[in-house]
Formats: C-alpha cells, structure tokens, sequence
C-alpha cells in the first residue's frame, strides 16, 4: 500500500490509487528521503568529473556540430539506481542537464513515488549530444558515445538500472524488441551484469497518461528487483 506521500506523488503523476473509505487515513510512514524537499545537486566523483570533461569535448559523431552543450548526466556518484533516457533534447542541451521540462518533471515524480529524491539516483542518457529536431539517434552515433556511458556504469556501479522508452532499452540491451514486450522483463546489461528493467519515457506518457498506471506497475517491478538483490 502507498503510503500518503507516494499517494501524493502518484497524483502527480496522474494516477488516483483507489482508497477504502473507511479504512483509517494513510499517515506517516513515509521515507524521509521523499519527505525532504528538493536537494542541492551532488557533486561528482573525482572520475566522473574527468569523464565529463572528455565528454564536453569529445566530436566523435557529427552531433559535436549542433550541440549547444554536452549532457552528461546528473545526480549521486554512488547512487544505486541508474535511469538511462535516450538523448538530449532542446531544453536539455539549453540547461546542460538531461530530464529537464515538463517530462523532467514527471520523472522526478516518478522517482518520488518510488521514494527516492532525484538527487539520489543518477540520470543519464545513451547519447550525450542532441540529435537536431529531436530525431532518433543514429546507429553511428550510439555507437560512438557507448563508451562513455559504459564507463559511467563501470564508475557508479549501481545496484539497478531503469531504461525510460525504447531507445534507451534497445540500445543498452542491444535487442529490437518492442517495448511493450520488454516491460515486465528483467534483463542484465550485457557488459556488467546489473539488472536492467523497461519502462516508458515520461514524454510518451504526457501524449499518453492512461499509461501511467502501467508505468507504475513497472516502477514497482524495478524496486522489487533492486530489493532482492539486497
Ligand atoms: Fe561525442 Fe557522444 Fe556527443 Fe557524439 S553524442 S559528439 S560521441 S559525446
């Protein structure tokens, strides 16, 4: 059962949980970490500060030409769960940072409902440099950035990884199933073995919200996953 902060959360995100109405109301029993109101950003590792600084530099794939800036990522350098995105897009490459916006938003939500704060987890994405007009990246480009954010799941070690939409999923998994398939699924990230699980990316669900309740489903699979490797 959710507890009433994660209710709050979930109503963020647009899904009302059914509550018996006579049951005694949901008190406080919430984690502190999604008590707390938003925190100042962590800095990075030593060793994720020198990646980042490659990566600001790096004109590996033609994205180097039309990027505003890099977007390496944000959040704990030793956090325990991952969530991997697919690029940059105009307001992420304004800002520097990834999940930004309206669908930034959502996400942060979504995190909140799982009971962790944004700045617990580290968001990331496969490509670090926007592809123009917000079009899929390219074989090339993955191909060229994959490096980096391999070294950043050798760097944070996390316990859990979270792919958010179907290019994110496909290309760290390296499969083209569809995502309505991969969801519901754990998988393991071919390189280091950490569990990988599916869900849609909180932009599709602001087109669709009548897929939020899935998402919470799948959010709730992940958290399972990530106790059991406890
Ligand atoms: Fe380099 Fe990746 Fe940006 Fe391409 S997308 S220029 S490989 S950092």
């Amino acid at each position: 059962m959710p507890t009433a902060l994660q209710h709050e959360y979930l109503r963020a995100m647009g899904i009302n949980v059914w509550q018996d109405k006579t049951a005694e109301p949901i008190v406080a029993d919430v984690p502190e970490v999604i008590e707390s109101k938003a925190q100042a950003e962590p800095s990075l590792s030593n060793d994720l500060q020198a990646l980042a600084k490659e990566v600001s530099v790096c004109e590996a794939c033609s994205l180097a030409a039309s990027r505003t800036q890099t977007v390496f990522g944000t959040g704990s350098s030793e956090a325990e769960w991952l969530i991997i995105g697919e690029a940059p897009g105009q307001e992420e490459d304004k800002q520097g940072k990834p999940f930004v916006g309206k669908a930034g938003q959502l996400l942060t939500s979504m995190l909140r409902a799982l009971g962790y704060a944004r700045e617990q987890v580290f968001i990331a994405n496969i490509l670090k440099c926007r592809p123009p007009n917000n079009r899929d990246p390219e074989a090339e480009e993955v191909a060229a950035c994959a490096n980096f954010l391999n070294k950043q799941i050798e760097l944070i070690q996390p316990k859990v990884i979270l792919c958010v939409g179907r290019i994110a999923a496909q290309n760290l998994l390296q499969i083209d199933t569809p995502i309505g398939k991969m969801r519901g699924n754990q998988y393991t990230h071919p390189s280091s073995e950490i569990p990988v699980l599916v869900t849609y990316h909180p932009a599709y669900l602001l087109r669709s919200p009548r897929e939020k309740r899935k998402v919470w489903k799948d959010l709730c699979l992940a958290k399972q996953s990530f106790e059991s490797i406890q």
